[in-house]
């Protein structure tokens, strides 16, 4: 583990934060584009969920304030490094600290705490007062695409970032459980922010794919911004009755076979 001793080491800690989380987001984003947007763009065209253009340089408008986001990230994941060097937070790096089950069972339980924690924030950003100044440079995008996935306003980063550091001061998280999560974390944006459906045709009606959110489900949100404020997972709109009228129609429409050619 980097030891941070001075503001010099502080620096180039942050910088390498910065270089794995902006980089961690280019990557998948990246890759998702190449995949869905050029390599299989014939196969999958029939299932672009919202078909308006995109404007003039949204994608580089989205990856500008995505690196002010990664930014923000650093900054935090930084405080978190001193805090645990002080020995403050929960994180432990030995397995047998604790029971082998606590790790998968520590992941979700993590991944549907910050489900609750962004859904009743997205509820609140979406108030008119809020909305304006936290929440309207992400619904920028209506037609999203990849990029989207860390498009946010400085306040909205740090409101969604503090959440995971916050746990590691409750909850013993193991270290590669802590990247673990983040990684799920981007890919989750990246997926829901595609713009594709690539999830199989009735996996909305599927004992697990009807609780994960995904392209078409986040799609909504963009277009509709009065339903689906989930992030991983569809509980809290479904127990809330936020989940979009039209997602099953929309979802089956989306999700016909991949084209063969
Ligand atoms: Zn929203
Ligand atoms: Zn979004």
């Amino acid at each position: 583990m980097i030891q941070i001793t001075g503001l010099a080491t502080a620096l180039l800690t942050a910088f390498v934060f910065f270089v794995a989380i902006f980089g961690r987001y280019v990557l998948f984003s990246l890759v998702f584009w190449w995949l869905f947007k050029v390599s299989m763009k014939d196969q999958f065209s029939h299932r672009a969920v919202q078909t308006r253009p995109r404007k003039a340089n949204q994608n580089w408008r989205e990856i500008g304030w995505s690196m002010v986001t990664s930014l923000i990230f650093s900054g935090i994941a930084l405080g978190v490094i001193w805090a645990y060097q002080k020995g403050y937070t929960k994180i432990y790096t030995d397995f047998s600290s604790y029971s082998l089950i606590w790790y998968p069972v520590s992941i979700g339980l993590v991944l549907l705490i910050h489900e609750t924690y962004y859904y009743w924030l997205h509820r609140w950003m979406h108030w008119p007062g809020v909305y304006k100044w936290v929440h309207k440079t992400h619904h920028d995008s209506i037609t999203t695409s990849p990029w989207t996935a860390f498009s946010f306003h400085p306040i909205e980063s740090t409101l969604q970032a503090i959440i995971i550091p916050a746990l590691t001061f409750i909850l013993p998280l193991h270290i590669s459980a802590v990247g673990l999560i983040l990684i799920i974390m981007t890919l989750s944006s990246a997926v829901n922010h595609l713009n594709t459906e690539v999830y199989p045709h009735d996996f909305d009606k599927h004992w697990l794919g009807r609780w994960l959110i995904g392209a078409t489900h986040h799609s909504l949100h963009h277009t509709q911004f009065r339903f689906n404020y989930g992030l991983y997972f569809t509980f809290w709109d479904k127990w809330m009755r936020t989940e979009s009228p039209d997602f099953h129609q929309l979802f089956s429409k989306k999700s016909q076979k991949i084209r063969q050619e």
